[in-house]
């Protein structure tokens, strides 16, 4: 009997021999492998003039010859074995003037969340003990706001936790929506490892997302971010109804910045009522990881990969 071909995988390679015939020639294997991938694996400096089709040869790889690839090129710069604990917290819930389409968070849409004031600064560093103690390396917070203009004290709040969190030797990431130059500065002096600000998607697909904000405006953010020293976290949304080009566009995005994201967080949508991809349904599960930052997504941190493109 024949099981039906999965739909949805338009990069297997159907396996035409069996236990009886041999495997495929060396040649007819290397076929199916792009020179430019060939090429990013002996890589040994990142590069950052890639062609979109270039990024779409890599994007249409075969998952298995991709996964040796990404596998071989870990295991030159990091133990294999090796993981990061991070512990994610929300510091301000709710509330947001942006529209993003998928988040729970906007003012925009109906969806029953009560929207807090910030933590107190305080309690969020007994959290921080607590994560510390629980073996995390890293601890990272998240606000619902659209920037930090006229937001002077929250600013100053979100430094004495910084610096708190860098006392107790840990590394500390925020997401605080857009910062200017000097923000950037102020959190790289009270000792900001890294910022999230993802890109979410393509340019192409972007405005059918969000309409409060540019691209533009999100790349200015990066640009203050990484000038200032600090290490960029910026990634995407899978599931919010991009196509395979729209995928290419934002990793052509991110792998053609001045310098590579040092992460880059690959999220899967998960629908919430009341938003307006609400009816959406969850990509296949084999995508998913665990819990993310604004509580929409979910989080899998495919960083190494793209930091080495
Ligand atoms: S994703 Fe961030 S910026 Fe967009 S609405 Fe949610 S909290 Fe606001």
């Amino acid at each position: 009997m024949s099981l039906p071909i999965p739909r949805g995988l338009p990069r297997t390679v159907l396996r035409s021999y069996g236990t009886v015939q041999g495997p495929p020639s060396a040649t007819s294997l290397a076929s199916r492998i792009p020179n430019v991938l060939i090429e990013a694996t002996a890589a040994t400096a990142p590069r950052t003039n890639w062609t979109r089709e270039e990024v779409g040869a890599v994007y249409n790889t075969p998952l298995n010859q991709l996964t040796y690839a990404s596998q071989a090129l870990h295991r030159k710069f990091h133990d294999p074995s090796a993981i990061q604990m991070c512990t994610l917290m929300n510091i301000k819930t709710g509330g947001c003037s942006e529209d993003c389409s998928y988040c729970a968070q906007s003012s925009k849409h109906n969806t029953g969340l009560k929207a807090t004031k910030m933590s107190p600064v305080d309690e969020v560093l007994e959290k921080v003990r607590m994560a510390k103690a629980n073996g995390s390396t890293r601890f990272c917070m998240g606000a619902a706001w659209r920037d930090m203009r006229g937001r002077k004290t929250s600013l100053k709040n979100v430094k004495q936790m910084v610096s708190g969190i860098r006392g107790m030797n840990m590394e500390v990431c925020v997401t605080l929506g857009m910062i200017d130059q000097d923000q950037a500065k102020e959190l790289k002096e009270a000792g900001l490892t890294a910022y999230n600000h993802n890109l979410d998607t393509s340019r192409e697909f972007y405005p059918t997302i969000i309409t409060t904000r540019s691209y533009d405006e999100r790349l200015r953010t990066l640009d203050h971010v990484r000038d200032a020293g600090i290490n960029v976290c910026s990634g995407g949304i899978l599931g919010l109804g991009e196509t395979d080009a729209d995928r290419v566009g934002l990793l052509h995005t991110v792998s053609s910045l001045p310098s590579h994201p040092e992460s880059f967080p690959v999220n899967a949508l998960v629908p919430i009522p009341g938003t307006p991809l609400g009816d959406r349904k969850m990509i296949p599960v084999e995508y998913h990881g665990g819990p993310s930052l604004c509580g929409e997504t979910s989080d899998v941190h495919l960083n190494r990969w793209v930091s080495h493109l």
